[in-house]
């Protein structure tokens, strides 16, 4: 994860390191290196640019403390500005409220959905939850035995879709279903596209008029980059997302997905998928990325 930006970083800060005192010209050369190594990680430019701004700002205004050489300093400010930028503060799932509380799966077709939609369920499960998944992919009749042979494998009940229903019913009826049964947690698939497209979209704004969602996770895959971001900024604009998962991540050398896309939607990365395995979702950390990019 990471591994491309990681390296870039730290050239420029052994190099900054070397200074024993810095100079104006040294932290702006610096920060010049770590625009570009941020560009080729795929970093949104305008994220590049106001993230670079914000810590030159910072190193040059900043006393400088003592027990800090300029360059562990600088580091230290690339570090909580790399926090900032990630999110700042883990954010939690919402699951108060009126149970059952219910979450939306929303993405482009092949981005992880069904897997995430897994992998959640067992994550829930594990805290002692109780998990209902509802497929809601009426168009590809595999995704539906997809989800089923996932619930399965979990010990997770999964509500009997069938695809001659609209997706919209089938979330009513599931939603009465896990009220009948105590379920108090809904976890719905939905249909992705191979490019955003308006009918997928009023689907999911149908879904999201009819039943209450108590969170719309935006699943992307981390391996595209600024599409990723590009489509994010499409699905925030019509659904009002609450969060991300990137999906992908353990495969991502890059990070440019997950460095810009907080910043250009205002939604946090809640999870990131690190694997195929059903085991293989994690509670996104700003503060632990953060430190493992600079290495
Ligand atoms: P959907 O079309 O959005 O429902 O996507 P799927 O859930 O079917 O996932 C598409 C492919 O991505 C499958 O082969 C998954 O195993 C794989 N996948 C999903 N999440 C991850 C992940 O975090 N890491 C890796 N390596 N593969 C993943």
């Amino acid at each position: 994860m990471f591994e491309n930006l990681t390296d870039r970083l730290e050239g420029v800060f052994r190099r900054l390191r070397g200074h024993g005192t810095l100079t104006e010209d040294n932290i702006q050369e610096a920060m010049r290196e770590v625009r570009m190594a941020l560009l080729e990680a795929d970093v949104h430019f305008k994220v590049a640019r106001d993230f670079v701004a914000g810590v030159t700002e910072k190193a040059i205004g900043r006393e400088v403390a003592k027990s800090l050489s300029p360059g562990q300093q600088v580091i230290k400010i690339v570090h909580e500005e790399l926090v900032a930028l990630l999110g700042g503060n883990t954010e939690q799932l919402r699951l108060d409220g009126r149970q059952p509380v219910t979450i939306m799966m929303a993405g482009l077709q092949g981005s992880g959905k069904t897997t995430t939609s897994g992998k959640l369920a067992a994550m829930l499960k594990n805290k002692g939850r109780r998990p209902y998944l509802v497929p809601a992919d009426i168009y590809r009749p595999a995704a539906i035995e997809q989800l089923q042979v996932l619930g399965d494998k979990l010990g997770v009940p999964v509500h009997p879709s069938t695809t001659d229903t609209r997706p919209v019913d089938i979330c009513r009826q599931a939603m009465v279903a896990a009220a009948e049964k105590n379920y108090d947690t809904v976890i719905i698939d939905t249909a992705g596209r191979l490019h955003i497209d308006e009918s997928l979209m009023s689907e999911l704004k149908d879904i999201q008029e009819a039943v209450q969602l108590s969170e719309i996770l935006f699943v992307a895959d981390a391996m595209t980059g600024q599409d990723a971001v590009t489509v994010a900024e499409k699905f925030n604009h019509d659904l009002a997302i609450t969060g991300v998962v990137l999906t992908k991540m353990e495969g991502d050398a890059r990070g440019g997905a997950a460095l810009s896309i907080k910043s250009v939607t205002g939604k946090p990365i809640k999870f990131v998928g690190m694997g195929e395995g059903l085991d293989a979702l994690e509670v996104f950390h700003p503060d632990r990325t953060a430190s493992r990019i600079l290495g």
